[in-house]
C-alpha cells in the first residue's frame, strides 16, 4: 500500500544540449501557497532561521530594545485617552513581535546541528528571560492598563478575556496591594525561586549506590549486569538507586524480596537530608505568598487559571477517582498477593509498594505474552506518517502536502502546508525533524515557531510549527526506521499538538493555538492516542513493509490494550498519591496555618492512596515535580478523564473514530477556538452535552451505573 501523494508529478524537461538540464522540483514551492492564501485575507509567513551566532545575539537584542520603546509607548501615552488598542491590543501586538523571533531562536537551541549555534540560543534565551521577569514588573504599564479597565468598556467574546486575564497577570503578581506588600511578595518570590533551584540541584546531585552480589540480584537480565559501571567487582555489582533505569530494572526484575527494599528504601530516601528543610520552607514561603495575595492556599492560587479553577474542585476530582478506583486497585492487589505468598510460601505474606512494579511485570509477562518487537514491522515511519496524514485529512477535512523548504537546519528536515480540503485555504506550514542526533532535543515535541494572530490591516498570520521527534533511525536503504507501537501512539499524540497550533482561528496570540489552560493542553493528544487501539484505523496504514497484504493482527493489538488495563489500578493511584501529596502540601495547611511536616504528611499520604511507606522514608524531597508543577500535577488525569469523554462522541457516531461529522466538530469547537473562550464552554460544544467520568472510569475497566 502506498500512501505517498506528491503535489505534482516529476518532468525533466531537457531542452538542448546547449543548455544544462533543469529539474522541475517534484514539490510546490512555499510561493505558490503564500500567494494562494492571500486570496484568503491570510498571510502564510516563511520563517527566516539565523545562520550565525551574531544574528542570533543581534536579533534578541533588537527584539529586546523594540519591546522596551513599545512598553514606554504603552506607559506614557495620555491615560486620559486610552483605547483597547493602545493598551491591551498593543501588548499581544508586542507578544507576536516577540514571539515571531523567541521562538525561532527557541527551536535552534534545541536542534542546531552546530554546537556553537545551539549555545547561542541558549544564551539568548536566558538574556531574553531575565529581561521578560522584569517586564512584566514594570508599574507604569501596569498603570495604562488599570486606566483602560476603568473606562469599564463595553467588551464582549475574545476581546472581554483578553482585558479580563491581562489585568489578572497583574493582580496575580500583587500590582494592586500596597507597595510594602508588594515588596515583600517579591522577596518571597525570589527566595522561592531560589529554594527551588536549590530542590532540584539536590535531587540531581543525590546519589545512592547500593553493591549487590549475583545471587542478590538474580531474575535482572544479564544484559544490564555485565554493563560497564554495574559490574564492579568479582562478584560485586553496584545499582545506582538515583539512576532511574537502574533502580527500575532492579524493581521490575530482582526476585529476591529483600532486594527490591533496599533499593526501593534508599531510591525513596535521596536527597532527604538536603532537601527536607528547603521542601518545608518552600512549602510554607508559598503558604505566604498565597496569603498576601488573597487567596485561600497556593493551590487556589496556582489553579485559578486552569480550568479547574480552585484547591474544592481538584480535590474532589482526585477522591472520587481515588474512591472510583478502588475495587479495581484492590483487585489488582490481590492478584499480586496470591503470586507473592506462592513464590515466598507464605499465604500470608505482606504485599509492599517494592513488590508492586516487580509482580505486575511479571503478571504482564505470564498473563498478556506480547512480542512488541515483532510488531515493528508493520509500522514503517513513512507508511505510519502518510496514513495518519491521511486519517487527519479525513476527520478535520484537511489536504496535506510536502512543500520545497526554502531552508533546513539539517539535511533530513521537511516542510509541509496544510489546506483546507474544501476551500484550500492554506493554513499552516510545519516542518518535520524526525530523527535523533548529536546536541539535538532528546524527546518528542511540537514546537510553534510562528503563533495564529489577527493583524492591525486586517489579514491572519497563519501559524508556523515543527514536530521534533527521535525515532529509530532508518537502517540503510532497504531497511526502512520501523516504529514500536508506542512510537506510532507518540506519533499521533504530538501531531495532535501540532494540528492544534495551525488549525487555530483566534484573534490573539494569547489564545492561539495550544494556549490554553494547562490542565487542558494534553486532552486533545492524549484522545487522538484511542484511535491506535481500533483495528479499524490501524488497518488503514499498518501493514507490513515487505508484504502490505499482510494486516496488522488485530487480537496483539487487543491484548496489549487490555494489558495496560490489567495493571491501571495501581497505575493511576500511584499517579493519585502524587497528586494528593500536592493537594496536601498546598492546601490545607496554609489554610489551617499549621506547622505541617512535609514528610510525615506525604507519607501518610502514600499509606492512604497507595500502601504504607516506612516511616524514615521521604519521597517528596527526592519528586522533581513539586517545583514546576505544583498545584499542577493532577492536570494529567484531568486531562486524560476529558480525553476519553471526548473519544465516546466519535465511539458512537456512525463513522466511528473516522467520522467526518465528528471531526469537523472537534476542529471548530476546539482547535480553532483555542483558549480564545471558557474551555468548558467548548468541551460543552463539542460534546453536545455536561462533561461526565464515566467514560474514564468505563475505560479502566470500572463499572459505573
Ligand atoms: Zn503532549
Amino acid at each position: 500500500m502506498n500512501f505517498i501523494r506528491r503535489p505534482f508529478s516529476l518532468f525533466f524537461v531537457i531542452l538542448s544540449s546547449l543548455f544544462a538540464p533543469f529539474v522541475t522540483s517534484a514539490l510546490e514551492s512555499v510561493d505558490f501557497y503564500q500567494v494562494k492564501a492571500k486570496d484568503f485575507g491570510n498571510v502564510l509567513p516563511v520563517p527566516v532561521f539565523e545562520t550565525q551566532p551574531s544574528e542570533i545575539y543581534y536579533n534578541v537584542g533588537k527584539v529586546i530594545g523594540y519591546a522596551n520603546a513599545v512598553g514606554d509607548a504603552i506607559a506614557n501615552q495620555d491615560l486620559n485617552r486610552v483605547t483597547f488598542e493602545s493598551t491591551v491590543g498593543a501588548l499581544d501586538d508586542l507578544s507576536n513581535e516577540i514571539q515571531l523571533t523567541v521562538n525561532r531562536i527557541y527551536l535552534i537551541k534545541e536542534t542546531a546541528v552546530d554546537e556553537a549555534m545551539r549555545d547561542a540560543g541558549t544564551e539568548a534565551i536566558k538574556r531574553f528571560n531575565d529581561w521578560n521577569v522584569g517586564f512584566g514588573y514594570r508599574e507604569d504599564i501596569y498603570r495604562a492598563i488599570q486606566a483602560y479597565a476603568d473606562t469599564k468598556p463595553e467588551l464582549t467574546g475574545e476581546h472581554a478575556k483578553l482585558l479580563e486575564e491581562t489585568i489578572l497577570d497583574f493582580k496575580r503578581l500583587g500590582f494592586h496591594l500596597p507597595q510594602t506588600t508588594r515588596d515583600e511578595l517579591e522577596l518571597l518570590q525570589k527566595r522561592v525561586s531560589t529554594l527551588a533551584t536549590d530542590f532540584g540541584s539536590n535531587i540531581r546531585n543525590a546519589t545512592a549506590v547500593l553493591t549487590f552480589t549475583k545471587e542478590e540480584l538474580d531474575g535482572v537480565p544479564e544484559s544490564f549486569l555485565s554493563q560497564d559501571g554495574i559490574k564492579t567487582g568479582e562478584d560485586a555489582y553496584s545499582i545506582s538507586a538515583n539512576v532511574t533505569w537502574h533502580y527500575i530494572t532492579v524493581m521490575e526484575n530482582a526476585i529476591n524480596p529483600a532486594t527490591r527494599e533496599k533499593v526501593f528504601i534508599a531510591r525513596y530516601s535521596l536527597a532527604q537530608a538536603e532537601n527536607t528543610p528547603v521542601l518545608q520552607e518552600i512549602v510554607e514561603l508559598r503558604c505566604e505568598i498565597a496569603s498576601k495575595l488573597g487567596y485561600g492556599s497556593w493551590f487556589d492560587f496556582k489553579t485559578e487559571i486552569k480550568m479547574a479553577k480552585n484547591e474544592k474542585t481538584v480535590r474532589n476530582f482526585v477522591d472520587d477517582l481515588i474512591d472510583g478506583l478502588d475495587p479495581k486497585f484492590k483487585a489488582e492487589n490481590a492478584i499480586f498477593q496470591k503470586m507473592k505468598a506462592a513464590d515466598v510460601g507464605d499465604p500470608d505474606v505482606t504485599f509492599d509498594l517494592w513488590d508492586w512494579r516487580y509482580y505486575r511485570n511479571k503478571y504482564k509477562k505470564d498473563e498478556f505474552s506480547v512480542d512488541t518487537e515483532a510488531l515493528r514491522k508493520y509500522f514503517a515511519y513513512e507508511q505510519c506518517l502518510n496514513g495518519m496524514f491521511a486519517i487527519y485529512e479525513r476527520i478535520f477535512g484537511l489536504k496535506i502536502e510536502q512543500v520545497e523548504s526554502p531552508y533546513k537546519w539539517e539535511e533530513s528536515v521537511t516542510m509541509h502546508v496544510i489546506s483546507d480540503a474544501a476551500t484550500e485555504e492554506p493554513l499552516g506550514f510545519f516542518y518535520l525533524d524526525m530523527f535523533p542526533r548529536e546536541g539535538k532535543y532528546n524527546h518528542f515535541a511540537s514546537f510553534g515557531i510562528i503563533q495564529g494572530k489577527q493583524l492591525d490591516d486586517g489579514t491572519y498570520q497563519r501559524p508556523v510549527n515543527a514536530l521534533i521527534c527521535n525515532f529509530p533511525p532508518p537502517e540503510g536503504d532497504n531497511k526502512p526506521s520501523l516504529l514500536s507501537y508506542n512510537e506510532v501512539t507518540t506519533l499521533f499524540h504530538e501531531f495532535g499538538h501540532c494540528m492544534h497550533s495551525l488549525l487555530t482561528r483566534s484573534e490573539f496570540i494569547r489564545f492561539s493555538g495550544t494556549s490554553v489552560p494547562r490542565d487542558f493542553v494534553e486532552a486533545p493528544s492524549q484522545m487522538l492516542e484511542y484511535w491506535l487501539e481500533s483495528k479499524e484505523v490501524l488497518d488503514t496504514f499498518a501493514a507490513n513493509y515487505q508484504d502490505p497484504e499482510d494486516k496488522i493482527d488485530g487480537d496483539l493489538i487487543d491484548k496489549i490494550v487490555e494489558s495496560n488495563k490489567a495493571t491501571v489500578g495501581g497505575h493511576y493511584r500511584r499517579q493519585l498519591t502524587f497528586c494528593s501529596i500536592d493537594l496536601e502540601l498546598h492546601g490545607p495547611a496554609c489554610r489551617h496555618g499549621d506547622a505541617l511536616d512535609v514528610i510525615e504528611s506525604s507519607n501518610a499520604v502514600f499509606e492512604k492512596v497507595l500502601f504504607p511507606v516506612p516511616e524514615d522514608t521521604s519521597f517528596v524531597t527526592y519528586f522533581g515535580h513539586l517545583t514546576g508543577y505544583d498545584g499542577g500535577y493532577y492536570g494529567y488525569a484531568w486531562a486524560d478523564a476529558i480525553a476519553a469523554d471526548m473519544a465516546t462522541v466519535f465511539e458512537q457516531a456512525p463513522g466511528g473514530y473516522l467520522d467526518e461529522e465528528v471531526g469537523l466538530r472537534l476542529r471548530r469547537e476546539i482547535y480553532e477556538t483555542g483558549g480564545s473562550r471558557d474551555m468548558n464552554e467548548s468541551i460543552r460544544a463539542f460534546l453536545g452535552r455536561e462533561r461526565s467520568l464515566k467514560p474514564f472510569l468505563n475505560n479502566l475497566g470500572i463499572e459505573t451505573e
